[in-house]
């Protein structure tokens, strides 16, 4: 099996997951005792924070960039990203090493389209809801994103404010419910758990629409892509 190299620490939590769905999505497919040869490399959040705040993409480019050289140099034979937002870079990322790089928005494009789904409501940080690198991406893929009308400051505040620090409450899961209601009305069939810390908070049983948790997704689609 290849290591599988991620580029963390945005937030750590879902770092963490990362972490143990990789190890247990082995475990699944090569059964015994088998875990994952990886190789983590974790940010301080603090910094990317500001950088994004201040909108110096160049400056947060530059850190992924050397991150997925350290990655690269210490023997990762494949990368991953663990945040939706900072995909932003990941041009800058793919161009600084010759490994391949998996894009988080593709194995959750893949799963939506085996699926049927076609309209798809899109959550996660501001970034991620309004500016245009995720949403081209699974329009390239014959997508069609919707992202929140209402609630967007609630919804990015909820990531920053609680999720990257590990907390998980009722009511923001009750704001992010009915975001996804609203979808729905406007024709969404599916949800985009957009950012690596949503599925902290919510699951399939709590949505009224079926939910496509990016982590998940791009943590099996990094041992399948180390299996091959
Ligand atoms: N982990 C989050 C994401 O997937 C947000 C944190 C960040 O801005 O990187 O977008």
């Amino acid at each position: 099996m290849k290591t599988i190299g991620i580029i963390g620490g945005m937030g750590w939590e879902s770092s963490a997951q990362y972490y143990a769905l990789i190890n247990r999505h082995t475990a699944s497919r090569r059964g015994g005792l088998h875990s994952a040869p990886i190789i983590l490399d974790s940010l301080d959040f603090a910094t990317i924070e500001t950088l994004q705040a201040r909108g110096d993409w160049q400056r947060a480019g530059e850190l992924l960039a050397a991150s997925a050289r350290r990655l690269q140099v210490a023997g990762a034979d494949l990368l991953v990203l663990a945040t939706n937002t900072m995909h932003i870079v990941a041009e800058d990322i793919e161009s600084a090493v010759s490994v391949p790089f998996l894009h988080i928005a593709d194995p959750t494009a893949d799963a939506l389209l085996a699926d049927g789904a076609g309209t798809v409501g899109l959550l996660g940080t501001r970034f991620t809801m309004e500016m245009d690198f995720y949403k081209d991406r699974l329009r390239a893929r014959g997508l069609e994103p919707l992202v929140p009308e209402v609630d967007r400051t609630n919804l990015d505040g909820i990531i920053y404010n609680e999720l990257c620090r590990g907390i998980v409450s009722d009511a923001s899961r009750a704001v992010y419910v009915e975001a996804i209601e609203r979808l729905a009305a406007r024709g969404a069939e599916a949800i985009i758990l957009g950012c690596t810390e949503i599925g902290m908070l919510i699951s399939d049983d709590d949505s009224p629409l079926p939910v496509y948790d990016t982590t998940t997704l791009h943590a099996a689609a990094a041992v399948e892509a180390a299996l091959k």
